[in-house]
């Protein structure tokens, strides 16, 4: 079998690992147009803000080790521009040279991920200090940037978690840090009132915020950001983190089937309307897992899973992708904010009633020191007890807390169930009766 990979990071590199796995002989050929393959996206805010510090900590694998321990043939700088299901070849184009050739393939594997999105703002173009953050060259030239200019202040247009990683971060490198959000809070994926508490301590840390306006123009060559309201703010250096759009062109022009946002659309063994095409990652589609819609969500554990799900299927194991529940964690200063599953807005918006919880339980016994207190939000049905999601903000065991619960609803036990777990406890890691214990407890 001849399986070909579009897109060398999350998704199409642990695709390629599994595939190799699963069969020694096929011929694994794996396309990326970038320099670098399966780097770690996720830490590059890290190595600009100076947490982590060698560059090379970021490249997981290169294309060397990874063509030698897998035995793939991997092709960086290698666009894959065309499709041909009729004939089941791609088009390939060396960014480098130019040239242009065909390749053919049995299966071939989407995981071309989603593109900053980037709107036609008067003024961006003439913007010198502007970037986005997807990728190892983007974080050269923001970090060479710092380095070099040493600028003094920064906007963040955005406040999802790219844009809350990279205040915090810039704001480590000593710069004045402003975000501006169009909506009336940081973290869609959050309610307001646990929202709120982010931020508030992001002005506690120095970092100003402008919620509820967006970017108008800039202006002076990008040194100056203007919002809708009217406000003037002098800055140095613009990032612009207002979210990300799938990488679907390929796609399109293969007359693959589109979802309404452009998400490529898969069936559950993620296979497009072409069955010797596979899509996943942040390029796809997917359904929430909680409410059954489809949606799209850019995570790294989905791209991971998708990625291996799609080797086994190819090798028809039959493994169903069962959708995604958005369980996602940052780390803004001080605080850890996670969550899983639906927020009210999205149970709103989908017609879904609902009851909620809030308990504030500290993150261990409080006569052992250090404990803080966690603000934790449970989501569920009153009648069925089903849970629909949580939020959790605090200091410490944030993370603990919302993948006991995210295991809970992915196992399909209920809020009745979590007066029942049994989890660890001693003194420094929890109480007796856990925050999550106690949050059932509040919703029974
Ligand atoms: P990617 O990993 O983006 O890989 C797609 C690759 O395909 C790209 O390298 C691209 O160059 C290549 N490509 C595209 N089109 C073509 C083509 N036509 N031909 C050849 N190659 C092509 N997620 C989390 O869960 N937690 C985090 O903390 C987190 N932090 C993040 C921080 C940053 C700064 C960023 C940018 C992302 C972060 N993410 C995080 C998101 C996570 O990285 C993505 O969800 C994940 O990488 C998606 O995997 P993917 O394979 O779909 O796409």
């Amino acid at each position: 079998k001849k399986i070909v990979i579009v897109g060398g990071v999350a998704g199409g590199s642990t695709a390629a690992a599994r595939l190799r796995r699963l069969d020694e002989k096929s011929e694994i050929v794996l396309f990326e147009k970038g320099e670098y393959i399966s780097f770690a996206n996720c830490g590059l805010p890290y190595y600009i803000g100076g947490t982590i510090k060698e560059r090379d900590a970021l490249l997981v694998q290169t294309v060397e080790s990874m063509s030698t321990r897998y035995n793939l043939d991997i092709r960086n700088f290698s666009e894959v521009v065309g499709i041909n299901r009729e004939n089941q070849t791609i088009q390939v184009k060396n960014v480098q040279t130019g040239e242009v050739y065909e390749e053919t393939y049995d299966e071939l594997i989407l995981s071309p991920g989603a593109r900053p999105v980037v709107p036609p703002i008067p003024g961006i173009n003439d913007a010198k200090a502007l970037f986005t953050l997807r990728n190892i060259p983007d974080t050269d030239r923001i970090k060479s940037y710092i380095d070099n200019e040493s600028p003094k202040r920064a906007v963040v247009v955005g406040g999802g978690f790219i844009g809350l990683e990279m205040a915090e971060n810039l704001h480590e490198r000593g710069m004045e840090v402003t975000i501006v959000e169009m909506s009336n809070q940081v973290l869609a994926p959050l309610d307001i009132e646990t929202a709120s508490i982010i931020h508030k301590h992001l002005e506690e840390k120095g970092v100003n915020l402008i919620l509820g306006d967006g970017v108008k123009a800039f202006e002076n060559n990008g040194t100056k950001v203007i919002t809708n309201e009217g406000k003037e703010i002098e800055t140095d250096m613009i990032l612009l983190s207002i979210g990300v759009r799938p990488e679907n062109e390929l796609a399109q022009k293969a007359n693959l089937n589109l979802g309404e946002r452009g998400g490529i659309q898969v069936n559950e063994y993620l296979q497009t309307n072409d069955p010797h095409i596979y899509a996943i990652g942040d390029a796809i589609e997917i359904k929430d897992y909680v409410n059954g819609n489809p949606t799209m969500v850019p995570l790294a554990w989905p791209a991971n899973r998708q990625g291996r799900a799609v080797a086994d299927n190819i090798y028809g194991k039959k493994v169903s992708y069962k959708g995604t529940m958005g369980t996602s964690i940052a780390k803004v200063f001080d605080y850890n904010v996670a969550t899983t599953g639906n927020n009210e807005k999205t149970l709103k918006r989908v017609g879904i009633d609902y009851e909620v919880i809030h308990v504030h339980p500290a993150s261990h016994a409080g006569y052992y020191p250090g404990a803080s207190p966690i603000a934790l939000k449970v989501i569920f049905n009153k009648e069925t007890g089903k849970i629909y999601g949580a939020q959790a903000v605090g200091m410490d065991g944030i993370d603990k807390r919302i993948d006991v619960i995210a295991t809970a609803i992915k196992g399909g036990l209920t809020v009745l169930d979590l007066p029942d777990l049994e989890l660890a406890y001693a003194p420094p890691f929890s109480s007796a009766k856990d925050p999550v214990n106690m949050a059932g407890y509040a919703a029974t």
